[in-house]
This record gives structure tokens, C-alpha cells and sequence, in this order.
């Protein structure tokens, strides 16, 4: 049991407690056209917008909710190259070109991060220790080696690899069959991150208007119109920056995406001897299932915090997590008894074949479906979505050009999550 069982716990987000002040949006009367509509606000579409205004667009960005107030500035703060797949399912299925060039693009998501973070001045705990990817089966080690071996030596990225015997010297746990250290990998505190993002769309001269729900898109005489919660906008061109938010916005996306819930756990304050058992400070790790577990220290060096993919079937928000907090106990047999502080939740957008979307019709623009690692692909994604609307070169051809499949039976949201669920549950105990 999760020991100190109070509802207040659930729900409540470390990330929102540790923030010195709070992002303050003045709330501006919405305007009834612009160049461009991106309709999301978290990472991918603040980055859309930042570089459309910076050209001299006239950029709208709405949010249904508050500005970065969802998955963006949420999530576990872990930057990591990998895909779903590894590198050689890649090379089956798409050839060595494509897998190269998307590992490169992944290695680019890195550095517009970083890039971002020290022009605009953001402060967010950003650190580039390392991630440790921890193999979950044996079977996984070699595979994730072999995955190793192929980023060296064709993009020149750099891994440790680190057998059995040796993991628990990195990560306080005997659990895992091996692991490969990523030294270049990136962490940061997220909410912090996207507060400095939005302030520097902001100034690039991006609208922002938080609370206004975008409920129908119509296009008519080469235009469109947006049906707001707060009124009529109309835009020759929009961006679709919703990911697992979606909706039945656009059913084209909608089947072709799956919500998944992930949900993280902040232990109590540790003692620091407790914190050192666990990991090195300033580290990040995850596991190599597909309804993984992702783990690190708080930036302030004293809480764990554990997130897991969250359960189709629990009907209280103390069952819920109780997952997650058996995965810790899991990994980390030494934090029984610790009580959980914070316990909070969001949703992951997943793709049948684990790629992004990104692509446009008729003007609409979209880039969604990260699978779990959006802080740098939706910077980089929604960077390029932006270029492409501006007419430059298609730099990604596969990612665009590639036939997308619906999930097999589109059932509604809940049916298709289902799905969902037990596809990736199946894959984690067969594969
Ligand atoms: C618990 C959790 C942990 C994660 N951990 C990591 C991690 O450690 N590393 C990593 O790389 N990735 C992680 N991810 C994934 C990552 O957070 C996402 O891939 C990324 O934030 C997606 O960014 P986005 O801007 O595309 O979407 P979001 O940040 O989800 O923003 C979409 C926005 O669209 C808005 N919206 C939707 N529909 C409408 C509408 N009709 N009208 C107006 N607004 C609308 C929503 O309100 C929302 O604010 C995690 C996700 C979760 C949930």
C-alpha cells in the first residue's frame, strides 16, 4: 500500500509545487483572423509558433486549458535518443538510410534544446549527466547493444555499456540484465523549461490565449474557420500541436493515434544516504518495455521520482498508482514503507508503427504521436512542421511520405485505447 493514503496526494504535481513563481498569461480578447492558428500549446506548438513569428507571421496559439499546462510540462524532464524500435527493426523495415537519418534527427532534438535553453537564458535545473536505458530481459541487453553499436558508428554517438554485474554501481538495483550509459543525454525540471518557452514566444510576438477550446474546423473558400469556445477565428493555415489531446478534432489523426496514460510518483524527502543507494545525482534512467518505467532524483537531489505507464482498469486514483508504486518497490526493494508526496498523471500519444506524424492537408498542418519522448522530437517536429508551412526543403521525406495505418479496429477513443493496452501489454510479455 501506498503508506500515507491521503487524497490530496493524487493528483497533485512535484513539478507545480517546486516552481518559484507561477507563468502569468494576461488575458487578451481573442482576434477574428490571423497568418497561422496553431491550436496546442505545449512544446510542439510553442516551438511552431516561435519560428513563424520570428518570419513575421502573425501567430495565433490557443490552448483548451492553460499555456503548457499539459503532458509538456508534466513529463519526467528526460531527454533520450531512442526509438520504440531498435535500430535493427529499422533497418528491416525502413533501410539503413531512413534509420540514419532518424537518428540524426533525434540527436538534432537534443541540440535545438539546448540551443533554446541557453539563448532564450531559461533556468531548469538542465543537466546532460547521462541516461542509463536499463534492459528489462536478457533478451533485450543484446539487442540494446547491438543498438548502441549502430548509433557509434554511423552518427558518431557515443554509449557506455554496462553489464549485469555492474548495473547496480549506476542504478541502486539488481533487477535489470545490463544497460548502455548515454553520457550526452539530457534532464531538466520541465515546467520550468516550457514557462521559459512560452515567455519566449511571447516576446518573438506570439498570441497567446489560454482557456479557449478549439471545437470545430471548417474549411471553406481556401480559408479556415475555427469554432472557439471564445469565438470565430479564421486562418489561411493551422497547426494541429494537440498530441494525445486530439480529440475528434480531426478523425484522420484520431485513428491513427492512441491516448496511453503515464503517471509519475515523487517519494517523500529522503535521507541522503537513501537518495546516493538509488542513483547518481543528476542521472536519468528507464527500462526497455513498451509500457515502460521511467525513473530519477528531483533536481533538488532529495525524492525519487517514478513514472510507469498507467493502468486501463482502476477504478480509484490510489489503485491507479499503486502500479507504479509496486514498479518502484520493484526496482528499489529499499523504498518500502516510503510514502509517496505527489502522484500525478497525462497522456502519451502512441502511433501504430512508434513514429511521429508530421505532414499537412490542405493547409492543416500537423505534428503528433511521439510515443513517449516528445521533449526534443516536439521541439524539433514542431520547428519543422513551422518550415514547411514557410515552403522550405522537406528534410524528413519518410516521415512524411509513409503510408499511416489506422489501428485495426477504431472502436471510439476507449475501444481503440483498449487496444492499445493490450497490444503493448502483449508485446512486453512475449518479446
Ligand atoms: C507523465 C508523462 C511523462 C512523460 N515523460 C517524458 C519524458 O521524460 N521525456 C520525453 O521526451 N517525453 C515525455 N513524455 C511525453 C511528452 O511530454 C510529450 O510527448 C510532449 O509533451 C508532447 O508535446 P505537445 O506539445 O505535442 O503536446 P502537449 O504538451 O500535450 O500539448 C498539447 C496541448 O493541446 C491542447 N489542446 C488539445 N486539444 C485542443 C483543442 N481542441 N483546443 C485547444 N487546445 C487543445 C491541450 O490542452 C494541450 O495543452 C511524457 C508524457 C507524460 C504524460
Amino acid at each position: 500500500m501506498i503508506t500515507n493514503y491521503e487524497s490530496e496526494v493524487f493528483g497533485r504535481n512535484y513539478w507545480s509545487y517546486s516552481l518559484e513563481a507561477p507563468l502569468h498569461i494576461p488575458s487578451l480578447s481573442l482576434p477574428s483572423s490571423a497568418d497561422v492558428v496553431i491550436v496546442g500549446a505545449g512544446i510542439t506548438g510553442l516551438f511552431a509558433g516561435m519560428l513563424l513569428s520570428r518570419k513575421g507571421l502573425n501567430v495565433i496559439c490557443l490552448d483548451a486549458g492553460t499555456i503548457a499546462g499539459l503532458a509538456s510540462s508534466t513529463n519526467g524532464g528526460i531527454l533520450t535518443l531512442g526509438y520504440k524500435q531498435s535500430s535493427g527493426d529499422l533497418v528491416k523495415r525502413l533501410g539503413i538510410e531512413v534509420t540514419v537519418d532518424l537518428y540524426r534527427m533525434a540527436l538534432q532534438s537534443y541540440d535545438l534544446v539546448e540551443r533554446t535553453i541557453a539563448e532564450e537564458k531559461i533556468e531548469c535545473n538542465f543537466s546532460s549527466k547521462g541516461h542509463v536505458e536499463l534492459a528489462s530481459k536478457l533478451t533485450h541487453y543484446s539487442a540494446m547493444q547491438e543498438n548502441a553499436e549502430f548509433i557509434e558508428k554511423h552518427i558518431n554517438h557515443r554509449y557506455e555499456h554496462i553489464c549485469k554485474s555492474d548495473v547496480s554501481q549506476y542504478i541502486g538495483s539488481t533487477k535489470y540484465h545490463g544497460a548502455t550509459l548515454d553520457r550526452q543525454a539530457k534532464s531538466m525540471h520541465p515546467l520550468k523549461f516550457m514557462h521559459g518557452v512560452a515567455l519566449a514566444a511571447r516576446r518573438y510576438g506570439v498570441h497567446l490565449h489560454e482557456h479557449v477550446e478549439v471545437k470545430r474546423i471548417h474549411r471553406l473558400s481556401g480559408k479556415y474557420t475555427l469554432e472557439t469556445s471564445k469565438g470565430i477565428i479564421t486562418a489561411p493555415n493551422i497547426i494541429l500541436a494537440t498530441n494525445a489531446y486530439l480529440g475528434d478534432l480531426f478523425p484522420w489523426l484520431q485513428q491513427r493515434t492512441v491516448a496511453v496514460g503515464s503517471q509519475i510518483i515523487a517519494t517523500k524527502k529522503l535521507s541522503s544516504s537513501l537518495c546516493k543507494s538509488l542513483m547518481e545525482e543528476s542521472f536519468t534512467a528507464s527500462d526497455t518495455l513498451r509500457m515502460l518505467s521511467y525513473f530519477r532524483l528531483s533536481p533538488d537531489g532529495k525524492r525519487l521520482l517514478f513514472g510507469g505507464r498507467r493502468p486501463l482498469m482502476a477504478f480509484s486514483p490510489q489503485r491507479q498508482f499503486m502500479t507504479t508504486y509496486r514498479s518502484m518497490l520493484e526496482t528499489y526493494p529499499q523504498l518500502k514503507g516510503v510514502s509517496i508526496d505527489y502522484a500525478w498523471s497525462g497522456n502519451v500519444c502512441m502511433t501504430r508503427d512508434h513514429m511521429p506524424l508530421i505532414g499537412q492537408i490542405d493547409g492543416l498542418y500537423f505534428a503528433i504521436g511521439y510515443n513517449g519522448g516528445g521533449m526534443g522530437l516536439g521541439a524539433f517536429l514542431g520547428t519543422k512542421v513551422a518550415e514547411s508551412l514557410l515552403g522550405h526543403k522537406d528534410e524528413l521525406p519518410y516521415l512524411r511520405d509513409r503510408i499511416v495505418k489506422r489501428f485495426p479496429a477504431y472502436l471510439g477513443r476507449h475501444g481503440t485505447k483498449l487496444i492499445g493496452y493490450a497490444y503493448y501489454r502483449l508485446i512486453d510479455i512475449f518479446a
